[in-house]
C-alpha cells in the first residue's frame, strides 16, 4: 500500500497537494508518507503475529529522525550498521536496547560506543570482528552479547551488488563454520551468544529463497539453543517492493507501462512462507526490513528544466541528479516517472531519457522510458524512493542536498533542510602556509 494518488487533477501524498510542496519547497524534493510507513510496519508486524517477534528496522535504507520517531512510537527495533546510526536512533527516542548492529567493518570505537549504549546485541561478521569485540568489552569491564551473521549460501537479491548471502560475499561466516566460532567465543571471555543471525540480500522478489535460507538456520538454531543458550533467531531483512506501476489502479493504468516484470512477492505471501517453519523453533524472532518499510513510503519531486531533442534520442533533463538518487545509476534500480499534474487520456507520449544535470552519463533516472509529454517547468514524481534515496545523497559536483517533507494527513513538515551554499564547504579551510 502506499499513499501517492491523483486527487483532482494533481498528485498527492495522503491529504497533500504535491505541487504546492514544490512550488513551496523547491525542487529536487524528497516527501515521506507517514500513513504508508506506519501501514507497512503493522502490516508486516501483524502478519508475523504468531510468532514471538521484533522488527528492528534497518536505519541505512533511510535515517532521517522524523522517520525513525514515527518507528520508535511503533515499538519498532532498529538495525544499525554504524555508530552514526545509533546515534540518530537514540536522537530520535529509541533505545539502544532495541538495537541490533551489523556490519563487516566495525571500528573498536563504534563497538565501544555501542557496548557503553547497551546494544541488544552485536552481529558478528568474522572471527577477528570477534576477538575485537571481546577484546573491548573485557577492557571496558563488559560482556557483550553477540549473534553470528550466518551465510546460508543461498542466491537472491535484486542485482548482484544487493546479494550478500552466497558464500562468495563478503558478509557472513560461512554455515559450515559456525558452531565451531560459537565453541570459540565461550573461551574468549567478555562476549555472551543470544542468538544467531542471517541475511541474504535485498529487493528478493520470490518467497523461495528466505524460506530456503531459513530452512537451511533451523537445525543450526536447534542445536545452538541447547549448547548455548541463544534466545532469538532473526532473519534479515531484504523483502522486495513494487517498483513498478505504484499508481496503476482504475483510471490510470492506461499510461502505466511494464518496462520490466512486477515482482510476484506479498507481504502476507513472505510471512506464509517463513512463519510456519519458524513457529515451533522457541526462538524470538528478530526480522531488519529496511526497503520494505520506507520503499514505497517517498518520492523525489524534480522539476523539469530542458528539453533536447537529437537526431537520436530525445532527453527530458530535469533538475534532480544521482547525487540525489543514485539506484538507478548503482543497481539499475527502476523508479515510476509520473507528472504531477495528471496527463489527460489523449496526452501525447514519448520515448525519452530522463537525466540530471551532473556531468557523468551514468546520470540518468530512465533510458528509452515512454513516458507523457512533458515540458520545461513541469513537476514529476520518481516513484518509491523513500528507500536508499536521501540516504544514499551526496553532494557530487557540488549540489548542496534536498530538503525533505514528512506528510501526515493534512500535515507537512520539513524534517531536513536544504542545504545552502554555505553547508557546502562546512568544515574546509585553506591552509595558513
Ligand atoms: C541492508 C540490510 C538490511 C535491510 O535490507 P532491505 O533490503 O532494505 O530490507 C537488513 N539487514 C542487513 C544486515 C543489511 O545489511
Amino acid at each position: 500500500m502506499h499513499s501517492f494518488h491523483y486527487r483532482n487533477g494533481t498528485l498527492h501524498c495522503e491529504e497533500v497537494n504535491l505541487e504546492t510542496l514544490a512550488d513551496q519547497h523547491g525542487t529536487p524534493l524528497y516527501v515521506y508518507s507517514s500513513a504508508t510507513v506506519r501501514d507497512h510496519y503493522r502490516r508486516l508486524s501483524g502478519s508475523l503475529h504468531s510468532l514471538d517477534h521484533l522488527v528492528c528496522y534497518a536505519v541505512k535504507a533511510n535515517s532521517n529522525l522524523a522517520i525513525l520517531n514515527l518507528l520508535v512510537r511503533e515499538g519498532a527495533g532498529f538495525d544499525i550498521v554504524s555508530a552514526g546510526e545509533l546515534f540518530r536512533v537514540l536522537q530520535a527516542g529509541g533505545k539502544a536496547e532495541q538495537c541490533t548492529f551489523a556490519g563487516v567493518g566495525k571500528t573498536k570505537a563504534e563497538i565501544a560506543y555501542a557496548l557503553e549504549a547497551g546494544v541488544h546485541s552485536f552481529n558478528v561478521e568474522s572471527e577477528s570482528e570477534l576477538a575485537a569485540i571481546s577484546e573491548v568489552a573485557r577492557a571496558h569491564g563488559k560482556v557483550a552479547p553477540f549473534a553470528i551473521r550466518v551465510n546460508p549460501d543461498v542466491a537472491a537479491g535484486g542485482h548482484k551488488y544487493i546479494s550478500t548471502g552466497k558464500s562468495e560475499n563478503k558478509f557472513g561466516i560461512g554455515i559450515e563454520r559456525v558452531a565451531d566460532v560459537y565453541a570459540k567465543a565461550a573461551k574468549l571471555g567478555g562476549v555472551r551468544p543470544v542468538g544467531v543471525q542471517m541475511h541474504i540480500g535485498s529487493q528478493i522478489t520470490e518467497a523461495g529463497p528466505f524460506a530456503m535460507a531459513v530452512e537451511r538456520m533451523l537445525p543450526l538454531a536447534e542445536k545452538l539453543k541447547t549448547g548455548h543458550d541463544i534466545e532469538f533467531l532473526s532473519i534479515g531483512g531484504g523483502i522486495g517492493i513494487a517498483y513498478q506501476s505504484s499508481l496503476a489502479s482504475g483510471e490510470n493504468e492506461w499510461w502505466h507501462r511494464r518496462d520490466t516484470p512486477a515482482p510476484t512477492l506479498t507481504l502476507e505471501g513472505y510471512a506464509a512462507a517463513v512463519a510456519p517453519l519458524l513457529r515451533g523453533l522457541g526462538l524470538r524472532i528478530l526480522l531488519e526490513p529496511g526497503r520494505l518499510i520506507v520503499g514505497n513510503a517517498g518520492v523525489l519531486l524534480t522539476r523539469v528544466l530542458y528539453r533536447k531533442v537529437t537526431p537520436a534520442k530525445r532527453f527530458v533533463i530535469v533538475d534532480a541528479g544521482m547525487n540525489d538518487l543514485i539506484r538507478p545509476a548503482l543497481y539499475s534500480g527502476y523508479h515510476e516517472i509520473v507528472p504531477v499534474r495528471e496527463p489527460a487520456r489523449d496526452a501525447r507520449r514519448e520515448t525519452a531519457d530522463v537525466v540530471g544535470p551532473v556531468c557523468e552519463s551514468g546520470d540518468f533516472f530512465a533510458q528509452g522510458r515512454e513516458l507523457p509529454l512533458t515540458n520545461a517547468g513541469d513537476v514529476v514524481a520518481l516513484m518509491s524512493a523513500g528507500a536508499y534515496g536521501f540516504a544514499m545523497a551526496s553532494n557530487y559536483n557540488s549540489r548542496p542536498m534536498p530538503a525533505e517533507i514528512l506528510v501526515d494527513g493534512q500535515r507537512a513538515a520539513v524534517v531536513r533542510e536544504r542545504q545552502s551554499l554555505a553547508d557546502l564547504i562546512r568544515g574546509e579551510s585553506i591552509p595558513a602556509w
